[in-house]
């Protein structure tokens, strides 16, 4: 059994949000980080390995510095992983970025056992769209907000976030699952990782490696290859401060409701 994590790199968005005059993101500027919901779907992917002996694959599509992101995960317990990059693959919109994932994940080898986890949502783009989509180019099925993950034979249970309770959902192996922070606590990288992590396989998928693969063609790839436009993007105006209204007793209430009634929201 194999196990393909997509882990993407991103900006660190919990500290100064820098954005260029454009309103572009000034990515060069900020630190970067694996984005949160893939480091649980790497964990979920290291239990397994711990219970099963499956094999965990790390794959990313980004600039070469991602290779860094890579060797950490490597040093967290990661079998080998594949690091999808090249200038033709640059400015790809989520249709574009899950046709040439989808295309490295056909190279790495999807057999009968394996599974594919993804992140639900990047912290940047926040789409959510890139693991489904995936799913759809492999024709493969797929069941999101993971929050629990079982490999049963030849199927695996997931356990998925709803709203207001979960659904427990068997299905067929190859599938894809994308994973939710209620899932696990990531493990931290171990000494021994840190020492092993440099001697373990970095294969690198650049344009040459992929071209023979059907989903890969300029008309579906890069920046030419994207649906998406984005007309405008702007950063939203600040709130002001809040109002806090102490104590529980009658006056109160009656101080809130008629707040709410002034700004017409009761
Ligand atoms: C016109 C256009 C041009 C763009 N150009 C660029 C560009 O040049 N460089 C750039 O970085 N972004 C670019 N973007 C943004 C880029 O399309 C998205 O960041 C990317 O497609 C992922 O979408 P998302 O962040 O919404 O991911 P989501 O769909 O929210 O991610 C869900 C999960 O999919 C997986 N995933 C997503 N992206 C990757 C990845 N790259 N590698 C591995 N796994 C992944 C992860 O598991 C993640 O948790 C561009 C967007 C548009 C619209």
């Amino acid at each position: 059994m194999k196990i393909i994590v997509c882990v993407k790199q991103v900006p660190d968005t919990s500290g100064k949000v820098a954005v260029n005059p454009d309103g572009t993101l000034n990515r060069a500027s900020m630190p970067t980080i694996t984005n949160p919901d893939d480091m649980n779907a790497v964990e979920a992917a290291l239990t397994l390995k711990d219970n099963t002996g499956a094999e965990v694959v790390v794959v990313t599509m980004g600039p070469p510095p991602a290779e860094g992101m890579l060797r950490e995960l490597l040093a967290m317990g990661a079998d080998r992983a594949v690091l999808v990059s090249g200038r033709e693959f640059g400015g790809s919109d989520t249709y574009a970025t899950s046709q040439i994932l989808a295309a490295a994940i056909k190279k790495i080898g999807l057999d009968k056992d394996d599974v594919i986890f993804c992140g639900r949502q990047a912290i940047d783009g926040d789409t959510a769209q890139v693991g489904p989509q995936i799913a759809e180019k492999l024709e493969i099925p797929q069941v999101s907000y993971a929050a629990d993950i079982k490999k049963d034979g030849n199927s695996i249970t997931v356990k998925r976030m709803l709203e207001d309770g979960f659904m427990e959902i068997k299905v067929q192996t190859p599938c894809l699952v994308t994973c939710i922070k209620e899932l696990n606590e990531p493990r931290y990288m171990s000494i021994g990782g840190i020492m092993e992590a440099y001697s373990k396989e970095m294969q690198v998928f650049d344009y040459e490696t992929l071209k023979d693969d059907p989903l890969i063609d300029p008309t579906t790839i890069g920046l030419k290859g994207s649906p998406t436009n984005i007309f405008k993007s702007f950063t939203p105006p600040q709130k002001g401060a809040g109002m806090m209204l102490e104590g529980a007793d009658k006056n109160t209430c009656a101080k809130l409701a008629g707040i709410l009634a002034e700004k017409h929201i009761i």
